[in-house]
C-alpha cells in the first residue's frame, strides 16, 4: 500500500514541553507549516505518564508556551498538577496549532527514519495500525525529543529485586490500598521528594518512613525565587574565589536551601521546594546515605557502602529514575535540523520558545548558534556555579539583540529570567555580564570536586 504523504516545512519530532513551545512559537513568529509526532497519545511527553499527584515544581507562570498562559492563581505562581498541565498542552494543540490549519498533529506515531537532505523524508509509523505516514520536509527536522526525559512509569528500577519483594514504581502509590506499616522511599531527585511529602501531607507518620537518598543535593528556594532582583543579589558574589565560598553565599542569600542542615550537598539537579515543604521534609529522620541500590531482597537493602534490614510491612517506592539527563551537546541549528536543547539550565520552555524565535528571524546560523549555546543540566553542587552565571550570561548575551530581546520581554516566558527587562540599562547589562565571567573563572580556578 502506497503510504500517504504530507509535506510540511518543519517536522518536530516530540510532543512534550519542548515541542509544543517550540511549536507554538514559531506558529506565532513565522507563517510555516509543521507536523508534530509524538509517540503517546497525547501531548505533553512525560506528563502524559508521571506520578498522578506531580504538580510543577516551578510557578506555573513560567512554564508552557509563548502565546497563552497556564491557567493559576491570582499570583500565578501556584503549581499546576499534571492534570492540570495535560489539559493545558491538549487545549494548545488542539485551539491553537491545529486550529491555526498549519499544524498536523501525528500522536501515536514514532519516527522510524529520517533521511536527511532538501527536502528531507521521514517515515513516521503509527503504533495502533502500523501504517506509515511518509514526511517531506521542506525545510527542517526538529527533535525536540532530545532532551530525554524519564520518569519512573518509564523503566525498571537500575537494581535487583528478590521475587514478591514490595517494591513498586512511584505511580502505584495511590493504588497500594491497605495502609502499609512502613514506607522506605528510593530516590532523592525531585520524585522522591514528591513521594515524602506526599505521605507526610497523608498524615503519615514520619517515623514510618525511611528514605533512600544516595546524595543530597542542593534545592532551590521558591520561596525566594522572584523576591528580590536576582543579578543584583548575584553580584556580591564577587568577593567570593572559591566553588565552596560561592555556594555558601548562595545559601547565605536564601537563593539554595540544604534539607539536612548537618549535611554539605554534593548535587544539584534543579529540584525546587519551599521552605514549608522543607519543614516537611526535615520531619523525616531515618535517611540512609550509603550510595546507590544494589538489590532488595526479603531481609533489606543491599547499597554500594553496606547493607540495612528491613522490618516487615514495609513497601518500597521505586523514585530512582534520572529525570534530568545529560546529554552531550551539540549545535542547535544546522544544515536542514534543529536539535532543541536548554540554553537555560533546567528550562526547556524558555529555551524552546527563544530556539524558534531565533529560527524565525532572518539571521544565518552561525549567529543563530553563537545566540543559543546549548547549557547542559547540572548534576554536581559546584554546577550551582553555572545554573546562575548562565543565566546571567544570557541575560547579557540576548539583550544585545534587540529583535529577540523585545519579543522576550513581551514573552509570559520570560518570567523565568528575573530580571529581563532591567537588561536594558548598559550598567545592569554589564553588571550581569560580570558576575558571568566571575562564575565562570572560579570554576576554571577551582577544579575541588563538590
Ligand atoms: C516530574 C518532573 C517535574 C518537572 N517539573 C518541572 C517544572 O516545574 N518546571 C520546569 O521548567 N521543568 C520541570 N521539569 C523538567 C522537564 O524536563 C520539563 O518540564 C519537560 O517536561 C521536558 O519536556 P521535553 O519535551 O523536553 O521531554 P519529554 O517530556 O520527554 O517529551 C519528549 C517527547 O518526545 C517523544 N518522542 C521521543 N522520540 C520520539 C520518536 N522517535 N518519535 C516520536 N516521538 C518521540 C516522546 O514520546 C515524548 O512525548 C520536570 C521534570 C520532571 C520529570
Amino acid at each position: 500500500m502506497t503510504p500517504e504523504t504530507i509535506t510540511v516545512d518543519y517536522l518536530i519530532i516530540g510532543a512534550g514541553a519542548t515541542g509544543m513551545a517550540f511549536a507554538d512559537a514559531l506558529l506565532g513568529e513565522s507563517g510555516h507549516t509543521m507536523a508534530v509526532v509524538d509517540r503517546h497519545h497525547a501531548p505533553g511527553g512525560h506528563w502524559t505518564m508521571s506520578y498522578p499527584f506531580v504538580r510543577l515544581h516551578g510557578p506555573s507562570n513560567v512554564y508552557g508556551v509563548h502565546s497563552r498562559a497556564m491557567p493559576s492563581d491570582s499570583t500565578g505562581a501556584s503549581l499546576a498538577s499534571r492534570n492540570e498541565v495535560l489539559d493545558y498542552y491538549d487545549r494548545i494543540m488542539r485551539d491553537v496549532l491545529v486550529a491555526s490549519g498549519r499544524v498536523t498533529y501525528l500522536p501515536m506515531h514514532d519516527i522510524a527514519d529520517v533521511h536527511a537532505g532538501r527536502p528531507a523524508i521521514a517515515r513516521a509509523r503509527s503504533l495502533v495500525n502500523g501504517a506509515t505516514t511518509r514526511i517531506v520536509v521542506r525545510k527542517r527536522v526538529v527533535d525536540a525529543s532530545y532532551v530525554n526525559v524519564t520518569v519512573p512509569a518509564m523503566k525498571r528500577p537500575g537494581y535487583d529485586v528478590e521475587d514478591g519483594v514490595p517494591v513498586v514504581p512511584v505511580n502505584q502509590l495511590v493504588e497500594l490500598g491497605g495502609a502499609p506499616e512502613r514506607f522506605t522511599i528510593i530516590g532523592a531527585g525531585k520524585t522522591g521528594l514528591d513521594a515524602c511529602l506526599w505521605l507526610l501531607n497523608q498524615g503519615v507518620d514520619p517515623d514510618r518512613i525511611r528514605w533512600i537518598a544516595p546524595r543530597d543535593a542542593w534545592l532551590v528556594n521558591r520561596s525566594h525565587e522572584g523576591a528580590v532582583s536576582q543579578f543584583r543579589e548575584l553580584t556580591s558574589l564577587h568577593g567570593h574565589d572559591s566553588v565552596g565560598d560561592a555556594i555558601a553565599a548562595l545559601e547565605e542569600l536564601g537563593l539554595v536551601i540544604r534539607r539536612d542542615p548537618a549535611v554539605t550537598p554534593s548535587a544539584f539537579r534543579c529540584a525546587t521546594v519551599s521552605s514549608t515543604e522543607l519543614e516537611q521534609l526535615r520531619r523525616i529522620e531515618n535517611v540512609v546515605r550509603m550510595g546507590r541500590v544494589r538489590r532488595i531482597d526479603s531481609a533489606g537493602v543491599v547499597l554500594e557502602a553496606g547493607t540495612v534490614a528491613t522490618p516487615p510491612g514495609t513497601v518500597y517506592i521505586d523514585c530512582s529514575a534520572d529525570g534530568l539527563t545529560q546529554k552531550p551537546p551539540r549545535p542547535v541549528f544546522s544544515d536542514g535540523a534543529i536539535t532543541v536543547q536548554t540554553l537555560l539550565p533546567c528550562l526547556v520552555a524558555p529555551s524552546a520558545a527563544v530556539i524558534a524565535k531565533l529560527e524565525a528571524l532572518d539571521l544565518d546560523d552561525t549567529t543563530r548558534n553563537a545566540l543559543a549555546p546549548p547549557a547542559p543540566n547540572p548534576r554536581a553542587a559546584r554546577d550551582l556555579l553555572s545554573f546562575y552565571g548562565t543565566r546571567m550570561e544570557r541575560l547579557h548575551r540576548w539583550s544585545g539583540t534587540p529583535a529577540l530581546f523585545d519579543w522576550l520581554c513581551g514573552s509570559r516566558l520570560s518570567a523565568a529570567l528575573f530580571d529581563l527587562h532591567e537588561m536594558a540599562d548598559p550598567d545592569n547589562r554589564a553588571a550581569a555580564s560580570a558576575i558571568a565571567a566571575h562564575l565562570d573563572d572560579v570554576l576554571k580556578r577551582d577544579d575541588v570536586t563538590v
